[in-house]
């Protein structure tokens, strides 16, 4: 059962990415090119080559039922390492974490998941 949820989540990650572009070249990004590393709760984290110029961009989106996913791009490498380290997430690296998220500028889907 926790499989399944978890396959649907990545199916729906993926087309997620699939309405982003690249930040180089501006090619939207395909399922194919798409490679989920892993996820911490509600938060996933994914690597995504471009098809047209081969930029791999790193992404973090936040997916919870009944909220519009939220996706963050262009983490550095040593901030997703941090993320991939985090083995259990205390309440302080969550609340972390929502700052970080809350602190994300242009995210259009701020407009709909304020409470
Ligand atoms: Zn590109």
């Amino acid at each position: 059962m926790i499989l399944k949820a978890e396959l649907m989540e990545e199916n729906l990650i993926k087309r997620l990415m699939t309405s982003i572009r690249c930040g180089v070249c501006g090619q939207r990004y395909e399922v194919d090119n798409v490679n989920v590393l892993g996820h911490q709760e509600d938060m996933w984290f994914l690597s995504a080559f471009c098809p047209a110029c081969h930029t791999r961009c790193l992404v973090a989106a936040v997916i919870k039922e009944g909220r519009v996913p939220e996706v963050i791009t262009d983490l550095t490498e040593a901030e997703l390492d941090k993320f991939k380290k985090m083995d259990k997430l205390t309440a302080n690296e969550v609340l972390d974490m929502h700052d970080f998220l809350k602190g994300f500028g242009g995210d259009f889907s701020q407009l709909f998941s304020q409470k």
